[in-house]
């Protein structure tokens, strides 16, 4: 009875793959990703930067050129792949498409590839919240949901950690940040994020966010949170971009 009702689920609710949107066939679903896309999915793993998690290029290296040049307020940031290949467009739909279901892709892969990551950050104590990255709520307003809470609350599921959505608010003027530059993203971010007191003091924060590419973003919110009595902050991406650039 429950495959049939599994069989009729799929009918009506196709899987896709994140990368191409294409209906996943049956021996794709256990991957996530359809056979074409996954040879062109780069995984981030081997040597990583120890501080946001870019697959490093030089072995001998402990950081890539960002965070060897820079301190970063969060204390370190994992990804699943990079930033390149047929997940740029699948990001892109994931934010704009209503493809919210690919999050259960995303987190299918967390588990898979960065429980290690999770494990070992909670050895001295455990995760007591996970924020996802706001966004403007204008933008919630017209696209229904913020991608970062869509992965954050199947983060939540699978390690048992409440979600907190309203602790850091974005402040409403902030530009479009595709459309600037490195320096100018970090001074439009700013004072882009806010504190939203609600009584709750937590501790230890996973930072939950689709791409990271600068770490400005993460920078910014860690920040805030750090300024109101958070002492660690991770974080996990879905994307991260590439230390050769
Ligand atoms: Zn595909
Ligand atoms: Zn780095």
């Amino acid at each position: 009875m429950k495959e049939i009702f599994r069989e009729i689920l799929g009918v009506l609710f196709p899987k896709r793959c994140p990368g191409c949107d294409g209906i996943l066939r049956v021996d794709e679903l256990s991957q996530g990703f359809c056979i074409e896309c996954m040879e062109e999915l780069e995984r981030i793993e081997g040597a990583l930067c120890m501080k946001c998690g870019k697959k490093l290029y030089d072995n001998s290296k402990e950081y890539c050129r960002d965070c060897a040049k820079m301190n970063h307020s969060f204390d370190m940031n994992r990804a699943l792949y990079l930033y390149k290949g047929p997940i740029v467009e699948g990001m892109y739909r994931f934010k704009y498409s209503n493809r919210r279901q690919y999050a259960d892709v995303f987190v299918k892969d967390v588990e898979r590839f960065l429980m290690d990551f999770l494990n070992n950050i909670q050895k001295d104590g455990a995760i007591d919240g996970i924020v996802p990255i706001p966004m403007n709520q204008s933008s919630v307003r017209k696209r229904g949901y913020n991608q970062a809470e869509a992965i954050a609350e199947r983060v939540s599921e699978l390690i048992d950690v409440p979600v907190y959505k309203n602790l850091v608010l974005r402040n409403k003027s902030t530009k479009k940040m595709k459309t600037l530059d490195p320096v100018e993203r970090r001074l439009n971010l700013i004072n882009a994020f806010k504190y939203h007191e609600t009584g709750v003091k937590l501790k230890k924060i996973l930072l939950v966010d689709d791409i990271y590419t600068t770490g400005a973003t993460m920078d910014s919110v860690s920040t805030v949170l750090k300024d109101h009595g958070v002492k660690e902050i991770y974080s996990i991406c879905v994307c991260i971009g590439s230390d050769q650039e």
